[in-house]
């Protein structure tokens, strides 16, 4: 849950796409872009046939035209809740639930749930049976996976006043949990590594960290070293080898597709999203992404970040999630040479076999479930 806060509103401005005409264009036009097509082009009707899956959403509400987009896309999102004690809206997870809940029904099909427990409660006594009640609570009401989010490992302490990270023996009965019930551990632990290091005007996530100060680490005295959550990530990989774990944001392993590949290497119960991390890829050598992808092809699910909150209006969300999903599918199965978030890219230009992994058959086997209630 950060993405829009980056770029959502820039994408609102410079995003001119075009794409639901592309749902009704003629057949497939890969042209080079012109002056009036800044990135967001993309035959849609090609994605939309996969049956695609959004594993990475934050939808609080929903409305007819909302839900339309999604059935006019065929497009299945997980809808995913998490506690953060710094945002009024994601401190309470109940009422969290009931909206989403509200979400998953109104979708006729098209949303799922992935819920969360407080870690906040952590210190208090009976914390795991109590997460565990939530969450069994939740799978009854078909949720098909659980997060936990960067505030474990970035701000979480213990009663010694000692930083929590994944691995802590108080969370195992959780996943153990989640594991016995058959559902996917949505794990985003740490953050691109820019969150560790001085400040950089040019870094891709400098406006984040500026307008979140909370999660920029460099001059946090007692914090943990990115690598020191990674590390307990792992170690949560190999302590729970039947546990499916997705790792949110590429595994925040963003800029280090190397170390990602050792740890699918490594951990068969690893995967991860492309939640907002797209524009880290598009700014690497398209042919290095494109080898890094053929050869994981089974452990990359597709995910955008994209959200719906309750103070935001109809037409720019709809128009935001439009775009995001068009220059998305450009830059994965194109080859066009184009603009991505203002950074100048070449598509990927997958084979149509990649494409169907990355945006249905992985989210399928991964997450259980996901299409369960398929429209
Ligand atoms: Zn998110």
């Amino acid at each position: 849950m950060e993405f829009r806060y980056r770029y959502g509103r820039i994408n609102l401005l410079v995003g001119l796409g075009v794409c639901f005409a592309a749902l009704t264009a003629q057949p497939q036009q890969h042209s080079a872009p012109s002056a009036q097509d800044p990135g967001s082009r993309g035959d849609l009707r090609a994605l939309a046939a996969l049956v695609p899956v959004d594993t990475h959403t934050h939808v609080a509400k929903g409305d007819a035209a909302f839900y339309a987009m999604l059935a006019r896309l065929h497009m299945h999102i997980l809808n995913i809740l998490l506690v953060d004690d710094h945002d009024p809206y994601r401190k309470n997870l109940n009422s969290q639930r009931a909206d989403a809940e509200r979400v998953i029904q109104e979708s006729h099909g098209y949303a799922s749930l992935c819920t969360s427990f407080d870690p906040f409660q952590f210190n208090n006594a009976g914390f795991a049976a109590s997460a565990i009640r939530g969450l069994n609570q939740d799978f009854m009401n078909g949720a098909i996976a659980v997060k936990i989010w960067k505030n474990i490992g970035m701000e979480l302490k213990d009663k010694s006043g000692r930083y929590v990270v994944a691995d802590d023996p108080r969370f195992e009965p959780v996943y153990l949990d989640i594991q016995n019930h058959n559902r996917t551990l949505i794990a985003h632990q740490a953050e691109p590594d820019e969150a560790w290091e001085a400040a950089n005007p040019n870094g891709l996530d400098y406006p984040y960290y500026k307008e979140h100060p909370i999660w920029y680490m460099y001059d946090k005295p007692g914090v943990p070293a990115k690598k020191q959550i990674l590390d307990a990530r792992d170690h949560l990989l190999a302590q729970n080898p039947k546990l499916r774990v997705a790792g949110a944001h590429l595994g925040s392993m963003e800029d280090d597709l190397n170390g990602l590949a050792q740890r699918f290497d490594r951990y068969p119960n690893f995967a991860v999203d492309t939640a907002a991390r797209v524009v880290h890829m598009v700014v690497m050598p398209s042919d290095t992404v494109r080898a890094f992808i053929l050869k994981y092809q089974d452990r990359i699910v597709y995910g955008t970040d994209l959200g719906y909150a309750q103070d935001e209006a109809l037409e720019e969300v709809v128009k935001e999630w439009q775009d995001q999903y068009a220059r998305d599918w450009r830059y994965f199965s194109t080859r066009d040479t184009f603009e991505y978030d203002r950074h100048k890219t070449e598509g990927l230009g997958l084979p149509p076999a990649v494409l169907r992994k990355l945006y249905h058959a992985n989210a399928v086997r991964w997450f259980p479930g996901i299409l369960a209630s398929r429209p």
